[in-house]
């Protein structure tokens, strides 16, 4: 099979019709063999019954349903797990973005050796709360990723080789995220195509300002587990053994201090009168414990079930 479409969509009922007839119609005029797998984000509208409607004349869809919003990343998730095509393309469900980028997006991947190529909706029909943010956030995952030749990470619409989707896996919400999973996982050919970007159709958006934090705060998690999942002492331990160091040559200091005060006969100070006496308390409190969580995180990362797993390619 040369495509699989993987679409994610929560509340999306009065879309896919037109969303699936569009693909129809641009898979058959390119003599595409594919498949949509349109899974259904535990809607409580009738997507799901559309669904059902629209399998009955179209056979290439393939149907998935949560029982509850899990969210977008869990859904890519189980699409990424589904698919068969040798090209995977994902694409969000309220006609945002254009069937008709497809083809292109398949070549890059099929013929010019391309892991992943992601879109980039260059013009873009959002409101202004939604895209200022959205340069922020893209600058400051192009500078922590070093995936510079980016210029929007979460465009919804990107083809991937079939290897990096089932090679990677999008939990949380790290779905704005997946050219940075792609990366570490060892895919290095990482593309950008400009695409049509239309306003929403139907429907409402589902993602509300929240978005911001909780992107900066993915980001953080998903660098610090990519850096150190698999060490995480290295991390812990140095700033903790840092800490511990300052606390233990302050308190050096104000011994050596008191010593020589009481040696020449001048006046001097209760140890405990004096900031730094605290201040190395503190430092040395924190160095321990960063210390114990280090040790703590490499027993986690010790007993995980992907401890061993690499990203292989093999020719036998
Ligand atoms: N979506 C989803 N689960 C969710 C939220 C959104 O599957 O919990 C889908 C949604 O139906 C759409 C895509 O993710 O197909 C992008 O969502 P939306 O258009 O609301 O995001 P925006 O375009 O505003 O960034
Ligand atoms: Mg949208």
């Amino acid at each position: 099979m040369d495509i699989s479409i993987v679409i994610p969509l929560y509340n999306e009922e009065e879309s896919l019709p037109e969303l699936t007839a569009w693909i129809r119609r641009v898979m058959i005029d390119h003599h595409f063999t594919y498949e949509i797998i349109l899974v259904d984000d535990g809607s409580n509208d009738s997507s799901w019954r559309v669904i059902q409607e629209l399998k009955q004349q179209h056979v290439e869809i393939i149907g998935i349903k949560f029982r509850r919003n899990y969210g977008k990343s869990a859904a890519l998730n189980v699409g990424f797990n589904a698919a068969e095509g040798e090209v995977v393309i994902t694409m969000d469900a309220d006609l945002q973005d254009s069937p008709d980028e497809i083809p292109e997006l398949y070549n890059r991947v099929k013929n010019q050796g391309a892991d992943l190529v992601s879109g980039w909706k260059e013009k873009r029909f959002d409101p202004l709360t939604k895209t200022i943010p959205t340069k922020l956030f893209n600058a400051a995952t192009r500078s922590m990723s070093g995936i510079y030749n980016l210029h929007d990470f979460n465009c919804g619409l990107k083809a991937y080789r079939k290897d990096v989707v089932k090679s990677i896996e999008v939990y949380g919400e790290m779905h704005r995220y997946i050219p940075v999973l792609a990366k570490w996982a060892g895919f290095r050919n990482i593309q950008e195509q400009v695409v049509q970007h239309y306003p929403r159709k139907y429907g409402t958006t589902k993602f509300g300002a929240g978005r911001f934090i909780k992107g900066f705060l993915d980001l953080l998690s998903i660098f610090f587990v990519g850096k150190f999942g698999k060490r995480p002492m290295h991390f812990f331990g140095t700033i903790g053994v840092l800490s511990f160091m300052i606390g233990f040559f302050i308190t050096c200091y104000l011994i050596f201090d008191k010593l020589m005060s009481i040696a020449n006969g001048t006046a001097y100070r209760n140890v405990t009168d004096q900031p730094l006496f605290y201040l190395s308390l503190v430092a040395i409190l924190i160095g321990t414990q960063l210390f114990l969580t280090g040790f703590l995180a490499e027993l986690l990362a010790r007993s995980s079930s992907d401890r061993n797993k690499y990203h292989i390619e093999k020719i036998i």
